[in-house]
């Protein structure tokens, strides 16, 4: 019974009953398990870590479960099973809206939630591996959400950091004027493509040996924007 032989799972669960009941579960299943008992715990050792799937309970000690997958979704695009003994389904709808993959909700039968694991596995891209993006002028780290220009860190503000990450997350692909103004600054500001302007100069100015001439943070005339 190895059928995913030493994937690396994040179990994000406050009662150590079930921890211990998935931790015996996954490992005779092959699976390296390391589990968190908070959100503070789950999103350092999703860091440390680097898991390949995370089964997440959406009732934890300090934080909302939900506010969990907004930090984990900042850098990764790791798949998220959510565990939830609500029964409020507004709760499901926050989570999977917040970006989890599927839910499971408690009591749950082992099997499914081991089918469940399987198929959000199958899904999902791995791209952990990805959460940093280099440039030979600047290095972008998505898990700490730091950018290095020669060795220094540079400081972004937030707005400049959201463009940035998008366009990181996005290495190499356009990214429309549409998709960062909706993801930056929200839906309301979908045409406001001065803002854009603006930010990526901003960026160019602090990331770019030759801000007039970039070679990095790149326009596609009105279409959008791409990170090289
Ligand atoms: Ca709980």
């Amino acid at each position: 019974m190895t059928e995913s032989p030493s994937i690396r799972i994040l179990v994000v669960e406050d009662e150590p009953q079930i921890v211990r009941a998935l931790r015996i579960n996954l490992k005779v299943r092959g699976y390296d398990v390391v589990a968190a008992a908070s959100g503070a715990e789950a999103l350092r050792l999703a860091a440390d870590f680097h898991p390949e799937v995370v089964l997440l309970d959406l009732g934890l000690p300090d934080f909302d479960g939900v506010e969990v997958i907004g930090g984990l979704r900042g850098w990764t695009d790791v798949p998220i099973v959510v565990l939830s003994a609500r029964t409020d389904s507004a709760d499901t709808v926050d989570a999977l809206d917040a970006g989890a993959d599927d839910f499971v909700t408690k009591p749950f039968e082992m099997d499914v939630l081991l089918a469940r694991l399987r198929a959000a596995l199958r899904r999902g891209p791995r791209a952990v591996e990805d959460a940093v993006v280099e440039t030979d002028s600047f290095t972008v780290d998505l898990s700490s959400k730091t950018v290095t220009r020669g060795g220094d860190v540079v400081h972004l503000t937030r707005t400049e950091w959201g463009v940035l990450e998008l366009l990181a997350r996005n290495c190499g692909k356009l990214v429309s004027q549409r998709e960062i103004l909706k993801t930056v600054w929200g839906p309301k500001h979908e045409r406001e493509t001065h803002y854009l302007r603006i930010y990526l100069a901003q960026l160019r100015q602090k990331l770019e040996d030759d801000p007039s001439r970039p070679r990095h943070l790149l326009t596609e005339t009105g279409m959008g924007y791409r990170l090289k």
